[in-house]
């Protein structure tokens, strides 16, 4: 009689956002999936995969190493069905370790691992701790090929390529690994997200630490969260504990009770990502890019605001207002919410400018500056002045004036205005016209 006792452990580690992994601990078959494809994709992966796994197996009879290796292929189908009949999963896949009980041709019961992608199957025995699986990964590709080390791998920028994974075509093949365990033995699935972040003499650590298979799992995701937790985490361990070293029956026994504070973390769905082969980055809240991307806008729509602001306040207007000639800061009639505000409001009414002016001044006669704008009015009171002046008669000599200078110097400022219709802002000239008026004396 041989007994198996099982711990999980999942979560979604300290950098991602959902927890694409999927775990699957039932009697006699355990499972890890790590799922991949864009927004609930991989999660959506992961657990069809484990689901259909688990209803083929049970479908059939006999549970044996062939049985396994079909309800792999089967999860495989109903992963594929579901990327190529669903537009939004279109390219998800997902790993795909499992182990299970099953009955070998001589009537015993044994242990056979399935195995597709890079979540791993470890065997711990005497305190070795041995990688069962080989990834189907690139770097792995690469490591076998003799191109690069196992410390090149851990951080190569394709490390996260599968050369193999389930659910992106109709048939796959599935590595199958029949095992013979011995009393004592403690066998490891786990997602990448644990290797990744925790060395095999760390885990073996961990293993030998903590015999109760749920604290062994437990530590396991804690240690690799502690360590980045860059990924999601799953991990099941699985203790093989028999009466003798021949194992005949084997039967699943209730997961110890965990003593001390737990937390247990529940195996929810998980989301999945890409490409056939590729396996999600980390998506992260809040990325470099997001920010400066932010920051850049702000900066834009302040800078927009503050031109118009600087537009709607920089210029002087002339108008009427309550019939006295006004100054005002702004443009006539605002910009945004800059509105125009009195600046100066002169002496002068509607009768000290000529009335053609008037049409310009109900517009508003913009001027670039304040001392402008008062220009501009000096200039109009003068025409107007100027107009009235030249409709009367100079004065000239009658008998009761007296002996004066035989000559006067009459000075008048007259000003050359520009068309009432130029907005822009002109130059206003003014000249000074000397007029040298004879002036006789009267002879009595
Ligand atoms: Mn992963």
């Amino acid at each position: 009689m041989t007994k198996l006792v099982v711990g999980s452990a999942t979560d979604v580690g300290l950098v991602r956002s959902n927890n694409q992994d999927q775990l699957l601990v039932s009697p006699g078959l355990y499972a890890v999936a790590d799922g991949m494809g864009g927004h609930a994709a991989g999660e959506v992966a992961s657990s069809t995969a484990v689901s259909a796994l688990a209803a083929a197996f049970e479908a059939t009879d006999h549970h044996t190493a062939a049985s396994l290796e079909s309800a792999a292929k089967a999860a495989n189908r109903a992963v594929w069905e579901q990327a190529r009949t669903n537009r939004s999963m279109f390219g998800m896949g997902t790993t795909l370790v499992a182990l299970a009980v099953v009955e070998r041709q001589d009537g015993t019961n044994g242990l056979t691992a399935a195995h597709i992608g890079d979540s791993r199957l470890y065997g711990y025995r005497d305190g070795t701790l041995k990688q069962v699986t080989v990834d189907h990964s690139l770097v792995q590709e690469l490591v076998d090929d003799g191109q690069i080390s196992e410390a090149q791998a851990a951080v190569h920028p394709q490390r996260h390529v599968l050369t193999r994974a389930l659910g992106v075509e109709p048939n796959i093949e599935v590595d199958i690994i029949d095992l013979a365990p011995r009393h004592g033995d403690r066998y490891l699935l786990c997602s990448d997200g644990l290797p990744r972040e925790v060395s095999d003499d760390q885990i073996a650590a961990v293993l030998s630490r903590f015999s109760n298979p749920v604290e062994a799992a437990k530590e396991l995701v804690a240690v690799a969260n502690l360590r980045g937790g860059n990924d999601n985490i799953t991990v099941v361990v699985i203790d093989v504990l028999a009466s003798e070293n021949s194992p005949d029956t084997m039967i699943v026994v209730p997961s110890p009770a965990v003593t001390g504070p737990t937390r247990i973390v529940p195996a929810a769905p998980k989301a999945a990502v890409p490409r056939k082969a590729r396996k999600a980055p980390a998506p992260k809240r809040v990325t470099f890019r997001v920010v400066v991307f932010v920051v850049a806008l702000l900066i834009v729509i302040g800078g927009a605001i503050a031109c118009l602001g600087w537009y709607g306040r920089s210029a002087y207007f002339v108008a009427l207002s309550k019939d006295r000639v006004t100054i005002f800061q702004g443009r006539p009639g605002g910009v945004l919410w800059f509105q125009p505000t009195v600046v100066e409001r002169t002496r002068d009414t509607a009768s000290s400018v000529l009335s053609y002016r008037l049409q310009v001044l109900e517009a508003g006669q913009v001027e670039p500056s304040l001392a402008q704008a008062r220009q501009y009015i000096a200039n109009l009171v003068a025409e107007k002045i100027e107009a009235e002046g030249n409709g009367k008669p100079l004065p000239r000599g009658g008998p009761h004036h007296k002996r004066a200078a035989p000559t006067t110097t009459v000075t008048t400022a007259r000003a050359i205005l520009a068309p009432p219709t130029t907005s822009a802002p002109r130059s206003v000239t003014t000249t000074v016209r000397t007029t040298t008026v004879a002036r006789r004396t009267a002879k009595g």
